[in-house]
């Protein structure tokens, strides 16, 4: 019993690390988030809203700079208020607006925002709990291995998500009557809208495969659909 105490112990503080980065996230963002109230965003999400059936779609406003879109692990959409006053200011239109949205929507129906937060936020504790198992293993190179580990992981996990939430919301867009042209304008604008605050965004928020390979992956997408 005595030999599996520091894994036990590792186990407990992952979970531990967990809950309290889920609990902090939503704390976050209850005390820095207003309900989006914008008539023209809000005929595009009514459309989407009824492609999906549903009786409307809610988007709230997380007030920092940084560009960028969000699921919370509660299933809540955000939007940053430095990409609405990109909306704001031209520089995004609503329909680019609404296909971040549609994005977002795509990590929660897919289940991936419960799961970002052990990607993201509990990646340290992961990755101490590896540490610390694989550490006693092999001494010296353990922590290496188990860095080296976490980060694959999580890579892989966001990169894969990132695609699905991309589907996701091409399917959702078209249905809309939206399309997905939108979403491909905004793919080659956001890599110069983040590109000056990078480094300000927090890691977890900052997952997204490169542009023209994302581009790719929605045409090809067109190209099944138009064929089937
Ligand atoms: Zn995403």
């Amino acid at each position: 019993m005595l030999k599996f105490t520091p894994i036990l112990l590792a186990i407990l503080y992952a979970l531990a690390m967990y809950r309290f980065s889920v609990w902090r996230t939503s704390r976050e963002l209850d005390e820095r988030s207003t309900e989006l109230a914008d008539a023209r965003l809000k005929t595009l999400t009514d459309r989407m809203a009824e492609a999906l059936d549903l009786p409307r779609i809610k988007v709230h406003i997380y007030e920092i700079d940084p560009v960028n879109g969000l699921a919370a692990p509660d299933g809540r959409i955000f939007i940053t208020r430095g990409f609405y006053r990109k909306y704001q200011s031209g520089e995004v239109s609503a329909e680019e607006l609404s296909s971040v949205i549609a994005h977002e929507l795509g990590h929660v129906a897919l289940g991936h925002s419960r799961r970002r937060m052990i990607d993201f936020s509990g990646q340290n504790a992961l990755r101490a709990a590896l540490a610390m198992v694989l550490g006693r293993i092999l001494p010296g190179i353990g922590i290496w291995i188990a860095n080296m580990l976490t980060t694959l992981l999580a890579a892989r996990l966001s990169r894969s998500d990132e695609y699905e939430a991309d589907a996701y919301a091409a399917a959702l867009l078209t249905k809309a009557g939206i399309g997905t042209g939108p979403q491909k304008t905004l793919f080659t604008k956001l890599e110069a809208l983040t590109q000056s605050r990078a480094g300000v965004v927090p890691a977890w928020l900052m997952s997204h495969p490169k542009t023209q390979e994302r581009i790719a992956a929605l045409e090809a997408l067109e190209h099944r659909w138009q064929q089937a």
